[in-house]
């Protein structure tokens, strides 16, 4: 096999996912993380359906998953008056699967870390294809060049920004944005909470986080790495809101852990230029989407295994990862969490609830759900047995 050292950007899920084809396609290769260390938290995410499944059984962390895996238990739909008004069924908040995505994240990185190499709290500056290969250069380390280099590094992804262009031109913003933290001041409780006012969402104790905000703004600018200053723009959201909400809010000075970013979609023709080329949500992110996890991680599988079956020809490789991901990530090029979890006026927060109580439409929203999920036919890629 040629191109056989690649540098990943990202070391999330479909970084440390790829990774581990990769390595044991025979590949050497680095994940560079903006991080200083592997980041914990953010809700939980769930795999459905044959596709994911597969994949997580022939990386042999099926299991481990499963051990891993939180509950998903029923939300009540509240008023102000914390009054329950409709109950959202577990089944629909969370997939077959669903696990913390900090969680699912250590497991990936304790699969690879002797393997590969990690380098945290780097960040690449420039990529400068050459005929045969990538030259790096990075915001700390001395220049590289490598093989390949592919950006796992999410929705706002350097690496698509240095190699493709601005975000503005492969990332549309939907409207809202969305917060989790976790703060004690909340506490236990056996089923979450959700209390909705047009354009904002609150949540308490659930699967996903302790709290977790939805609301609907105009594009905000803020430093994506300073949570202090995201806090207030959330706490700026949320001004005059009933409920419980002041006290929540209060109690984010708190919180262990915070996390801000936009609802948004990444629209791209192309996965690859050149040698280099993009996974996960980076190529097909859809905030909040329901299948972020899931592609991240089938689309990990098939891009190694497409280059090892071509034998590290990237071009021939890439076409083919492309074509088979393209029609499967469709999927991600639909729909918006956000109107849905925070309604813009009472009417819609009510006809929403009102959803709820319809069982039919629930399970049929369900089966597509799964069917998406499952819509790609998974080629067989033989890797060696891991060492
Ligand atoms: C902290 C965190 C919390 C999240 N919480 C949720 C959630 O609650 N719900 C949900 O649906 N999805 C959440 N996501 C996104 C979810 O993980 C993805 O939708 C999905 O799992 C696909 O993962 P990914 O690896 O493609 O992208 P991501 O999980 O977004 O990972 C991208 C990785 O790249 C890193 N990175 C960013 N910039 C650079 C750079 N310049 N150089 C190197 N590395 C860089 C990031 O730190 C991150 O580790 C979260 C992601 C993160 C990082």
């Amino acid at each position: 096999m040629k191109n056989t050292t690649v540098l990943i950007s990202g070391a999330s899920i479909a970084g440390p996912a790829l990774a581990y084809w990769l390595e044991r396609h025979g590949c050497t290769v680095t994940v560079v993380e903006k991080a200083p260390a592997l980041r914990p938290g953010g809700q939980a995410v769930d795999f459905k359906g044959p596709a994911h499944m597969t994949v997580l059984a022939r990386m042999g962390i099926l299991d481990e998953v499963r051990r891993r895996q939180t509950g998903g238990h029923d939300t009540d739909l509240i008023d102000a008056d914390g009054r329950t008004r409709a109950v959202i069924p577990g089944a629909f908040t969370g997939g077959e699967i669903e696990i913390s995505r900090g969680d699912l994240a250590a497991l990936l990185y304790e699969r690879t870390a002797g393997r590969c190499e990690y380098v945290f709290g780097d960040s690449i500056t420039s990529l400068t294809e050459t005929a045969g290969g990538v030259h790096v250069t990075f915001e700390r380390g001395a220049p590289r060049t490598f093989d390949l280099v592919v950006g796992a590094d999410g929705i706002h992804s350097n690496v698509r920004r240095l190699a493709f262009g601005p975000e503005a031109d492969y990332v549309r913003f939907l409207g809202h944005y969305y917060a989790l933290a976790d703060i004690a001041a909340a506490g236990p409780a056996v089923r979450s909470v959700m209390y909705n006012e047009p354009g904002r969402m609150v949540s308490l104790w659930g699967n996903k986080a302790s709290a977790f905000f939805v609301f609907a703004s105009e594009p905000l600018e803020y430093d994506r790495w300073d949570p202090d200053q995201q806090k207030r723009l959330l706490a700026r959201a949320y001004e005059g809101a009933r409920w419980q909400v002041p006290e929540i809010v209060a109690a984010l000075s708190g919180a262990s852990e915070f996390y801000l970013d936009s609802i948004s979609r990444v629209e791209i023709d192309h996965y690859a230029r050149g040698r280099v080329v993009l996974v996960g949500d980076a190529a097909y992110g859809n905030t909040l989407g329901g299948f972020g996890t899931g592609l991240a991680v089938v689309g990990a599988y098939v891009l190694a295994g497409e280059l090892a079956a071509a034998g590290g020809d990237h071009r021939t490789a890439f076409r083919r990862y492309e074509e088979q991901l393209r029609g499967y990530a469709k999927v991600a090029r639909k729909g918006n969490a956000g109107p849905f979890l925070a309604p813009p006026t009472q009417a819609r927060i009510t006809m929403r609830n009102q959803m709820f109580k319809r069982r039919l439409l629930l399970k049929s929203m369900l089966w597509t759900a799964d069917r998406f999920a499952s819509g790609i036919d998974l080629a067989d890629y033989p890797a060696p047995p891991s060492r």
